[in-house]
């Protein structure tokens, strides 16, 4: 059974230009119908009481009112009470004193917070609706608030953006005195307003530059790299997204949620009325053994500590040197076998040595 649950609040107060996640515009209607449509979809499943982890992502889950929140969060009660984390994820124009003691008394112990940027120029480019003073002013009510652990994503190469405007946004991440920060490079996805604006992205070169010094900055201040994107303080890795990159089962729920249970993953649909109408999966896959080997590798090599050698043969009943002999001879100076685990060296040159494992 799994142990992790995904949920994905689908309702957005304005559209990012960079955004191809699954969002609707916030309308109340509209809310009140996919509660309701939430609520048979998790009967259709038998949810493990004993879930480790919740994430509920967006979309924008701040977006809802009080009185939508507590209905989300009472019907996600039964499933939360042994959980070692649970996660909500705001936008700072949406956040309230009032809603994180209500997220707080329903047992959220994580806020990820759609930082961004903390250039005002930038912010504005994209189309968030929040500015650099918000965000200070946000970090400060969810601390009074009682939740002291909060992460933030940060984008990089950002049309128009400098090497030194991305690590001033850097700096001033650090003066939050937050506990973790996952870093994302922009890619322009079809049907966005920045494709549509014609903007490209910035110079590979640049990016790998910005990459590699807020990694060298971010260790340097005690966020620690324990995975390509995300670095946290001692103690602070995301426990559910550890058990994504473990190659976990999880429950993916709502529109345009994916999940993973058994030999199966799953996309759910992105369209509203063929939610409304139980019509929740929009497609099945079936894995075979050397899927899921595989996929187990892709995920786990992206973290620091990489793939657990001996999960990898209860698992699978398989001697992970023998199925990937010739990829392994291959890459024998690019990994590091230690303590029963075996990880990249560096992370950087990951995808081509994925390709590799992917032949074999
Ligand atoms: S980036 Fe997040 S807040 Fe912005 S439109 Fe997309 S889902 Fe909504």
């Amino acid at each position: 059974m799994a142990k992790h649950l995904y949920l994905h609040v689908p309702f957005c107060k304005s559209i990012c230009a960079y955004c191809d996640f699954c969002h609707y515009l916030y309308k109340e209607d509209q809310v009140s119908k996919w509660l309701d449509a939430l609520k048979e979809e998790m009967a259709s499943y038998k949810i493990a009481s004993a879930l480790e982890t919740i994430y509920l992502g967006g979309g924008t889950p701040s977006v809802l009112s009080l009185k939508e929140t507590e209905k989300l969060l009472s019907m996600l009660a039964p499933f939360s009470k042994q959980l070692k984390e649970y996660t909500f994820e705001a936008n700072p124009e949406s956040i309230t004193f009032d809603k994180v003691r209500l997220y707080k008394d329903f047992g959220v112990d994580r806020i990820s917070l759609g930082v961004q940027s903390l250039d005002d120029d930038l912010l504005k480019l994209t189309n968030r609706k929040h500015t650099a003073k918000d965000v200070f002013e946000t970090v400060e009510i969810i601390k009074k608030a009682g939740i002291d652990n909060i992460s933030i994503d940060i984008i990089y190469s950002l049309p128009t953006q400098t090497l030194s405007t991305f690590m001033d946004t850097l700096k001033k991440a650090l003066s939050l005195d937050i506990k973790h920060i996952s870093l994302y490079s922009l890619t322009i996805e079809e049907g966005t307003l920045f494709k549509a604006k014609g903007y490209k992205s910035l110079d590979e070169d640049l990016e790998a530059d910005m990459y590699e010094k807020a990694k060298d900055y971010l260790e340097a201040n005690g966020y620690k790299q324990y995975e390509i994107a995300n670095f946290a303080k001692d103690g602070y890795e995301s426990k559910h997204n550890i058990g994504y990159w473990e190659y976990d089962d999880f429950y993916g729920l709502s529109l345009g949620a994916s999940g993973k249970i058994g030999h199966r993953r799953y996309d759910n649909t992105r369209n509203f009325n063929d939610y409304l109408n139980g019509n929740y999966i929009f497609k099945y896959y079936d894995l075979t053994l050397e899927d899921e080997m595989f996929e187990n590798i892709m995920m786990s090599f992206r973290m620091k500590r990489g793939l657990d050698l001996k999960r990898f043969k209860d698992r699978y009943k398989k001697d992970f040197f023998s199925v990937y002999k010739d990829a392994y001879d291959k890459h024998i100076n690019d990994l590091i076998v230690k303590d029963n685990y075996i990880r990249v060296k560096n992370l950087e040159i990951l995808n081509a040595i994925l390709v590799d494992f992917l032949k074999d």
